[in-house]
């Protein structure tokens, strides 16, 4: 028997259940795969973020269609780990403490709803796998071309099998953070000895069929490479980029943006402006480095300390 949390499934079945913790009144759904074969045990999650659609759907899709024959190891998939942002259609962070779930990792037993999130979690889901996909898209607010993301740590095999894990999801950029998301699914996961990564594809509250195809693709390629599905893994060019540099609002405003997702620019050009609710430029941003806009908060409406775009390079 393999047990997970509260649940639990014998060699060569599948169930789909909720996980339900002492801690906390959220019940996540969950599908576990016990292959009939030996391998390594994976994470799929979707939702940490509870407006990214089409990385819910891909999860859930991966979830409801995988088989334990074809599957080697065991593989827990939980497509909406953050189910109250779901429902409220809470951007970013979670509505009972405005926290964001993917900068609370490990979690804290004691601490916020959020932060007890993340501590269940990490105890029953994370420290479980061996590998941990963690599916993103663009908020609700935010387009986004799509992108992988690892964390760069002092463990150079841990980094490199993330990096080679990352850049097998058929998309262009494959960035290697240092840091700037600390709390994040993939970085607390990496610190715990775990090979992880994040896939975003997908935007602005659209359920996007094409790109969650694109992250279920994505998903299988990368556990036929680790032997958790049979077949040809399959290798595409992608561009590994080195800085992930994120601009924040100074100010409560009015949000221009002056460039596009995926847009390629020069150190210095002009990304944007905040003005006040008369019009007046209040603040003009500049890119401080150069590269290509990853993704773009396109809400008018923009908060002090709101993510604006992010450049990779
Ligand atoms: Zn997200």
């Amino acid at each position: 028997m393999w047990n997970f949390g509260n649940l639990s499934v014998g060699h060569g079945e599948k169930v789909k259940g909720y996980l339900q913790f002492p801690l906390i009144e959220e019940k996540l759904p969950v599908f576990l795969i016990n292959g009939e074969e030996e391998g390594p045990a994976v994470l799929i999650l979707g939702g940490i973020h509870g407006c990214e659609y089409t990385s819910i759907d891909a999860a859930l899709e991966i979830g409801k269609t995988l088989l334990p024959k074809e599957v080697k190891g065991k593989i827990a998939v939980i497509p909406i780990a953050n189910p109250r942002s779901f429902y409220t259609r809470s951007i970013y962070v979670h509505p009972e403490d405005n926290k964001n779930l993917n900068r609370s990792f490990p979690g804290k037993e004691d601490g916020t709803a959020a932060e007890k999130l993340a501590y269940c979690l990490n105890e029953t889901a994370i420290k479980e796998a061996d590998y941990i996909i963690d599916l993103h898209g663009g908020d609700m607010i935010e387009a986004l071309v799509p992108f992988t993301i690892y964390h760069v740590s002092e463990d150079a095999e841990i980094t490199e099998n993330s990096r080679r894990l990352a850049s097998l999801f058929g998309i262009e950029y494959v960035v290697g953070s240092t840091g700037q998301v600390g709390g994040s699914t993939y970085s607390s996961a990496a610190l715990q000895g775990k090979v992880a990564i994040i896939a975003e594809a997908g935007q602005q509250g659209i359920l996007d069929k094409e790109n969650s195809q694109l992250l279920q693709d994505g998903v299988k390629n990368a556990l036929r490479s680790i032997g958790s599905l049979d077949g040809v893994v399959k290798q595409t060019p992608a561009k590994l980029l080195s800085t992930f540099d994120w601009s924040f609002a100074d100010y409560t405003g009015l949000w221009y943006p002056n460039v596009a997702i995926g847009q390629s620019v020069a150190k210095g050009e002009l990304l944007g402006e905040i003005t006040d609710e008369f019009g007046e430029s209040i603040k003009k941003y500049y890119a401080g480095t150069k590269g290509v806009v990853l993704f773009l908060v396109t809400s008018l409406a923009i908060n002090l300390k709101d993510p604006l775009l992010a450049i990779g390079d």
